[in-house]
């Protein structure tokens, strides 16, 4: 129950436990193809372009920026943590300008500051993480992107632990990039990389004074590829993680089968029953209200007189939970990850083991509380 790797379904672990077809074969491009027309699905992206790379979430963060912004641009970072800071690590390397709006811990930037910073200037891009796993804050991600939108910025939003959990509509709601990794809610083991371009970046990225400097990175070298897949033919640029690819189609496949408003409608009553058992033991969250509150994990502070130890403790009880992220208050909350195939068995048990775990770190608490209260929400009461 960390906020990634999650637990995989049976039938993603069958694709990559699966002989390793060749990536030239034919019944792996139709696959390839069809995870690549799912990909549009799931972002919500029907006009959008998709990329699926071997890497992890940090590559996907660098085909966002690599491809659309230059040297010598201005990108405003909306930062609610550990993974906006990355951002503009990468942006740095790019030779790019970064400006950080940032909140305080748990916080989400005013939209007026948000405003502002890009209005101040001429503005490549506006980005900004839709769920920061170091501190479970979920972003408005459409009233950001009509920020960008007005003011003619890009708008690169990093999904990674929110795409195919949370509500989001790459098109309707005007994002450019929306990129992610197969670990999250996606439900594929570490090792894709998945971006979603829309035709505007496309035409940025078109459009760049100098050629993108990392062959790897470059949409370039990769567009051929997944426009030859998708129409169900093979073609090589660098060997595919073709079991992951292969996982990925069972795993988007499922995703689409349920669909994905009623995923997303799964991932929030999980996340109010988790709400409701941080209510009931008394708990408060690192998001300062609910409407900024993820509905893939939940950061949560520590009681008075409870540590570190008692991820530990969580863990002897049976279940995985993770620590604090955010370097400033790193040791001073936990994390439950309640993304991908999470039910309401797996709501509860997680919440029983979090009680005994609270009462082996020495809090005074009636068991079976917050286990109520999580029951009640996912009754529907
Ligand atoms: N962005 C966010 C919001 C993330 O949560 C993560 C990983 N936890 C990343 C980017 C980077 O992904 P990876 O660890 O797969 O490189």
């Amino acid at each position: 129950m960390i906020p990634g790797p999650v637990e995989f379904e049976p039938e993603v672990l069958a694709a990559l436990a699966s002989p390793s077809p060749s990536h030239m074969d034919p019944d792996f491009a139709k696959a390839f193809g069809r995870a690549l027309g799912r990909m549009r699905e799931v972002f919500g992206a029907p006009g959008g372009q998709p990329f699926v790379v071997a890497g992890t979430g940090t590559l996907a963060m660098e085909l966002a920026a690599a491809n659309v912004v230059e040297a010598g641009d201005r990108v405003v970072v909306v930062n609610t943590g550990f993974f906006g800071d990355r951002m503009g690590r990468i942006l740095e390397r790019l030779g790019a300008t970064p400006e950080h709006v940032r909140a305080e811990i748990g916080g989400v930037p005013d939209l007026d500051a948000i405003e502002r910073a890009v209005s101040r200037g001429p503005c490549k891009a506006l980005a900004v993480t839709h769920v920061d796993t170091s501190t479970s804050v979920l972003a408005p991600i459409e009233a950001i992107a009509k920020i960008g939108r007005k003011h003619g910025a890009l708008v690169l939003v990093d999904g990674v632990c929110a795409t195919g959990g949370e509500t989001f509509r790459q098109e309707a709601w005007g994002v450019d990039v929306c990129l992610t990794a197969s670990q999250k809610a996606i439900g594929v083991p570490p090792g894709l990389a998945l971006v979603v371009a829309s035709p505007a970046a496309m035409a940025a990225w078109r459009a760049r004074k100098k050629p993108v400097a990392s062959l790897y990175l470059d949409f370039g070298e990769w567009l051929p590829i997944m426009e030859s897949y998708e129409r169900g033919a093979p073609q090589y640029f660098a060997t595919p993680a073709v079991n992951l690819v292969a996982a990925l189609e069972v795993s988007l496949g499922r995703i689409c089968a349920e669909g994905i408003d009623a995923r997303a409608a799964r991932h929030e009553r999980v996340a109010g029953a988790f709400r409701a058992a941080w209510r009931a033991l008394g708990l408060s969250t690192l998001p300062k209200s609910e409407a900024i509150s993820a509905h893939t994990m939940s950061a949560v502070w520590y009681p008075d007189g409870v540590d570190g130890s008692f991820v530990g403790r969580a863990r002897e009880e049976g279940v995985v939970l993770a620590g604090g992220l955010h370097p400033e208050v790193k040791t001073k909350y936990f994390r439950v990850g309640h993304m991908g195939a999470v039910d309401a068995s797996d709501t509860v048990a997680t919440v029983a083991a979090i009680e005994r775990a609270m009462v082996r770190s020495g809090r005074r608490i009636e068991l079976g509380v917050a286990v109520a209260a999580a029951q009640s929400v996912l009754a529907g009461r």
